[in-house]
């Protein structure tokens, strides 16, 4: 039987966009199992950070880029699903995921690997895998980049496998269709987080060429991206579907 509470799958949900994503789907009363890569001190943040919202946060451990250790996560996502009560979840938010930054003429054979791993490979397979665990009716949310839709030297690979994901979720929609779940991609502009060494953020030329290339005049926060994605996953949002999503402020319109 579902759920009462809806219950979220968040990768990369310790920093962030997908941070942001785990506190306002607290603040909205969805509970999530989220991961992190390395820093469990940031997640144990969340986690607690959820509960001053009134939600459960679960941190696991996972490495997206590395697909022999998925079964195991499988397993350690039934255990956490069953402390809530639940032996399925509502919402997958795949978003973690790491910068690349090297021309076309000098990105390496091991650069692509990495990538596709983390932003490809990592994301069909986990999908994938977790599909049997997703409550009929579920939703989706890939993460992409506005660099699929516009383009700076140095951004190939990393734009490329976004563009993937752009693809792959049209068909995600499209198979799992009869199943009610709906997939969606949404695409934030620059933001300003600890991605490419904090470099939106913390490089204040960086920041000012992304507000001076955003219509509403300032690069974007985490918190631009989170209670988008938790609006997306709301109820009023279930006709949305097969879509990619811009949220950018209005990045090189
Ligand atoms: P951050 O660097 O702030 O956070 C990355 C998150 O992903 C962390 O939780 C990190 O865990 C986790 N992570 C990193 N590598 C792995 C891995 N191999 N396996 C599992 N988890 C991993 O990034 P953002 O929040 O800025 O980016 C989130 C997503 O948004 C990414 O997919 C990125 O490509 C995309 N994006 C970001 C933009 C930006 O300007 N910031 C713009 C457009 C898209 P830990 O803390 O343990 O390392």
């Amino acid at each position: 039987m579902a759920n009462e509470t809806k219950i979220a799958i968040v990768t990369g949900g310790s920093r962030g966009l997908g941070r942001s994503t785990v506190l306002n789907l607290a603040r909205s009363g969805v509970s999530s199992v989220f991961t992190y890569h390395s820093n469990s001190a940031e997640a144990e943040k969340v986690v607690a950070l959820a509960r001053e919202e009134g939600a459960t946060a679960i941190a696991l451990p996972l490495d997206t880029g590395d697909v022999s250790g998925f079964a195991a996560f499988i397993e350690a996502v039934k255990a956490a699903l069953a402390t809530l009560g639940a032996e399925r979840f509502d919402y997958l938010v795949n978003n973690a995921g790491t910068s690349h930054h090297n021309a076309i003429a000098t990105t390496t054979a091991e650069e692509l690997d990495g990538l596709y791993n983390i932003h490809f490979k990592g994301v069909f397979l986990l999908t994938q895998a977790l599909l049997p665990l997703m409550n009929d009716g579920g939703r989706i949310v890939n993460i992409s980049s506005g660099l699929t839709r516009f383009s700076f030297p140095g951004s190939a690979a990393y734009a490329a496998m976004k563009g993937a994901i752009e693809v792959l979720t049209r068909y995600l929609a499209r198979e799992l269709g009869e199943r009610g779940i709906a997939a969606n991609t949404v695409a934030p502009g620059a933001i300003a987080t600890d991605f490419s060494g904090g470099m939106v953020r913390d490089n204040p030329e960086v920041n000012r060429m992304v507000a001076d290339n955003t219509a509403l005049g300032r690069a974007g926060e985490p918190e631009d991206i989170g209670p988008m994605i938790a609006a997306l996953l709301s109820p009023a949002n279930r006709w949305v579907n097969g879509q990619r999503i811009e949220v950018s402020g209005g990045m090189l319109l």
